[in-house]
């Protein structure tokens, strides 16, 4: 007797139709009760989880950096309330750190969305520029220690030394970082003490050690304890050991470059994002010779761009992410894992095999 046959015969059969009509049953109506896997690289955009390829850690998440609540996060418990905020910090004015994307919205829309109702093509019109920041203090928790108990400011994004990405607001809403191109725009602060003039003591001092043999590695001084960096015993590293020189609003500066960690995360953020908003042209703002600009986009440059940026594009008073940011590293690297591994040329025309680094 065959196999087959003795199936049939049996209800053994049965049973194993019945097995696999259950297994099929999971896919299409999942158990209630059942909690949904995460991957730990998904952002929230408009609700909805998008894949990076990169550590995550998003507001809810142990860890995470909330930027929804009204308290201050490092302030003694029996005063972090709102009402002991406000009399405690000045520049505390508001309890909610981050408000409503009004700009081309309908009356109508705007009523839908102002309770939370976003979804993703209606914020997909609406987002157009992802803005790029060193935070001038050296890891994400002192960051976020800054912009919410001390100075009524938010971010989207913020990356550590480590490479780890914090989300602290769903990007439907509109952060305070970057004036005129809030309601518009992506945040990102990436963890870096900044860019110096050439004269003086500067805090890279203190944080900066040259080890000889060309490293130099990053030391968080012992008053802000690990600093709160996830991965254990991390040594961060700038991407090149000596300081980068440049001049950006007519300023010469001097700064630290980010760590190879930093550019491998927003490689991949930096695709995510140009993906899955598409108003963010995967490019940075350029003269008529194709080459990064370095001081403020004119108003109506600005009014007309759509990508990545950084903020002092936006504003003259800033000089953020630096002369060590590296363009060109990002944005030709999330390109490629943009266009299928391959570099946009190489997509397009159908030519050569150009793996990105980063797979
Ligand atoms: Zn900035």
């Amino acid at each position: 007797m065959s196999l087959v046959s003795l199936l049939r015969s049996s209800a053994a059969f049965a049973t194993l139709v019945l097995a696999l009509a259950g297994l099929a049953g999971c896919r299409t109506a999942p158990k209630t009760g059942v909690i949904v896997p995460r991957t730990g690289d998904e952002i929230v955009v408009a609700g909805q989880f998008v894949h990076t390829g990169t550590s995550v850690v998003l507001w809810m998440d142990p860890g995470g950096y909330d930027a929804y609540r009204v308290e201050r996060r490092f302030s003694p418990l029996d005063k972090s309330d709102w009402e002991t905020s406000q009399t405690e910090v000045r520049e505390l004015t508001s309890p909610n750190r981050y408000n409503l994307r009004r700009n081309g919205l309908t009356t109508e829309e705007l009523e839908r969305v102002r309770g939370g109702g976003w979804d993703l093509a209606t914020l997909q019109r609406v987002v157009d520029q992802l803005v790029i920041h060193f935070d001038a203090c050296g890891t994400s928790r002192q960051c976020f220690n800054v912009l919410q108990d001390h100075r009524d400011l938010s971010v989207h994004f913020m990356l550590d030394l480590d490479g780890t990405i914090y989300q602290t607001l769903d990007l439907k809403e509109r952060a305070w970082h970057a004036t005129t191109s809030n309601s518009r725009s992506v945040g990102l602060e990436i963890a870096n003490l900044g860019a110096y003039g050439a004269k003086g003591k500067t805090p890279l001092d203190e944080w900066y050690v040259q080890e000889g043999s060309g490293r130099t590695r990053i030391t968080i001084p012992k008053r802000f304890g690990d600093g709160g960096i996830r991965t254990r015993n991390f040594v961060a590293r700038p991407a090149r050991p000596e300081p980068i020189a440049g001049v950006i609003q007519r300023q010469e500066l001097f700064q630290y470059d980010f760590t190879p960690e930093q550019y491998r995360a927003l490689v991949k953020l930096t695709a995510a994002l140009s993906k899955v908003l598409p108003g963010i042209k995967c490019d940075y703002p350029r003269d008529a010779h194709g080459k990064l600009i370095l001081a403020k986009l004119s108003d109506d440059v600005l009014k007309q761009y759509h990508g990545v940026l950084g903020h002092f594009h936006i504003q003259t008073d800033k000089v953020d992410p630096g002369p060590a940011f590296n363009w060109d590293y990002v944005i030709d690297n999330a390109k490629m894992l943009l266009h299928g591994g391959m570099s946009e040329a190489a997509d397009l025309t159908s030519m050569g095999h150009m793996r990105s680094r980063f797979d």
